[in-house]
């Protein structure tokens, strides 16, 4: 049998792209393949701006699939950290593997990456250390605990920008790039990860091929979550219970966020509130931005968010989710979750709902016509008013109505009536995969890093656990 690469790399986010990149830093003999089924960045594009409404692209939705992942259109928000923190509070686990003082230099570097390609050098959050230290105690006397970190804002348009110039530095040094191409399965012989079997994802009836290679990296996202539980089931690949966030987007108008927007251009905020003390966080803030529907497997709808650098509504949107474990005898946060946006996407007809927070108070749905003269103007045009009490569930539900009063108490305005939820957000992560400090699973030569294993949660970590891959195989022998 013919090795044919020394590192095959499953999936193009920027956890599959900084590793690439790295890898060329480090040894540019190396042969590199990355195999991604969605399309060339330049080739991504979402046609709700121009008919209004999700089209339900196929056979992958143009937001989550493609060259640069779920991060081409995503708002492109780099979290990155303060130097007196000795723990890291966004972003995700990579920190747990190579430690707190290392991931930070490995953040330092991949941010210099991000400037190199482009990345706007002013960094949001850090003129305002005084106001926000008053914020925090505001907070704090809620029960709530702000986190606030430097955020460089590439900005939805300015981040396709950035990769496209990424896709070419790569392309043009050699590193292969096979692109609408499937990842079917993993070859694995002996508890040895040997390959990969491919098919093409132009028509549905073509040929499987088998490509081999000495490293298999699993870099497959939260779009590829699920078929990653599919394949450690499959070929026993070591998971431990993982969690799955499910909740809302939020839309409020700027000026009751104006001070947050100012201050800290993201404010996230973590509570516990009462019954349930489950872990309650804002996520993802987009000052004067747009929520946005992007599309998952099984045609499901979620909603998410985003802001452009230049285009801007009046309002801000922001994710309030709440983390879910289970352990005993369910274990499958992605199945709880999946149930949960299936039924609210049957609720709106296969479409994001949307309801004023007054209406859930109040015990009633939301029409379309009092939309219309909503104080808050919904920025999803697409989303269909309605009931989201009916499937988000009774413990979810109550955490976030709690957080959004609590909120209130720190941001006043924050529990206006006329605000708006939008349903289901739900993130997604495969059961965590459990891996050693070189990211090495359970099976010799593979790998899995970025968001899809549950390591990571962001643009900034996914992109700095692909940099430390690439160093932990130029190490190899
Ligand atoms: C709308 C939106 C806004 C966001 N905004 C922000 C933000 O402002 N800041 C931030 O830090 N994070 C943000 N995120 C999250 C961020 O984009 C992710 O954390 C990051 O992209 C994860 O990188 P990754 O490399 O792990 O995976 P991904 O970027 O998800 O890439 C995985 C790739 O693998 C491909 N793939 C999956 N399975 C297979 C298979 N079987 N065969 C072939 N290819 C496969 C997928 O098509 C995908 O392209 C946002 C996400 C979205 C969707």
């Amino acid at each position: 049998m013919k090795e044919q690469y020394d590192v095959i790399v499953i999936g193009m986010g920027p956890g599959a792209i900084f590793l690439a990149y790295e890898m060329l830093q480090l040894d540019k003999t190396k042969k590199v393949l990355l195999i991604e089924q969605g399309k060339r960045v330049e080739q991504r594009s979402c046609p709700i701006e121009k008919t209004g409404k999700c089209m339900k692209c196929k056979p992958f939705c143009h937001i989550t699939s493609g060259f640069s992942g779920a991060g081409a259109f995503s708002d492109g928000k780099l979290s990155l950290y303060n130097k007196e923190d000795d723990d890291f509070y966004v972003g995700g686990n990579l920190h747990k593997y190579i430690g707190v003082e290392e991931t930070k230099k490995l953040i330092d570097y991949t941010d210099q990456i991000y400037l190199n390609f482009g990345a706007d050098p002013k960094l949001e959050g850090t003129q305002y250390k005084k106001e926000v230290e008053q914020m925090k105690e505001k907070a704090k006397k809620e029960g709530l605990t702000l986190i606030d970190i430097p955020i460089r804002h590439l900005g939805t348009e300015k981040a396709h920008e950035l990769y496209k110039k990424l896709e070419d530095y790569l392309e043009d040094n050699k590193i292969e790039l096979k692109f609408e191409t499937i990842v079917e399965d993993l070859i694995i012989e002996d508890g040895v990860a040997k390959g990969v079997k491919v098919k093409s994802a132009k028509t549905a009836q073509s040929p499987i091929e088998e490509i081999y290679g000495k490293n298999v990296i699993v870099a497959v996202g939260r779009k590829g979550a699920n078929w990653l539980v599919s394949m450690c089931e499959k070929h026993h690949i070591q998971t431990e219970a993982g969690i799955v966030d499910i909740g809302v987007r939020y839309e409020l108008p700027d000026k009751v966020m104006e001070k947050i927007n100012r201050y800290m251009y993201e404010g996230k905020f973590i509570g516990r509130p009462g019954p349930f003390k489950d872990k309650v966080r804002t996520f993802c803030q987009n000052p004067s931005g747009f929520v946005s529907s992007e599309v998952y497997d099984n045609n499901l709808s979620l909603v998410n968010g985003h802001s452009y650098k230049d285009k801007k509504s009046t309002n801000t949107n922001l994710a309030i989710l709440v983390s879910h474990h289970f352990n005993y005898p369910f274990k499958k946060p992605i199945e709880y979750g999946r149930n949960i946006a299936q039924n609210l996407n049957e609720l709106g007809n296969g479409n994001i709902v949307v309801q004023r927070l007054g209406d859930i108070y109040r015990g009633k749905r939301t029409w379309e016509k009092e939309l219309e003269t909503n104080k808050v103007e919904p920025t999803l045009k697409s989303a269909v008013a309605g009931d989201i009490t009916f499937a988000l569930g009774y413990r979810t539900m109550t955490d976030i109505l709690q957080f959004i009063r609590e909120l209130d108490k720190v941001v006043e305005g924050f529990a206006n009536p006329e605000n708006l939820l939008y349903a289901p957000e739900i993130k997604f992560y495969s059961n965590q995969v459990v891996i050693d400090e070189n990211f090495e699973t359970n099976i010799k030569g593979l790998y899995s890093i970025g968001d899809g294993g549950g390591m990571t949660r962001g643009l900034m970590m996914a992109s700095a656990s692909g940099v430390q891959m690439a160093r932990i195989l130029n190490k190899k022998k």
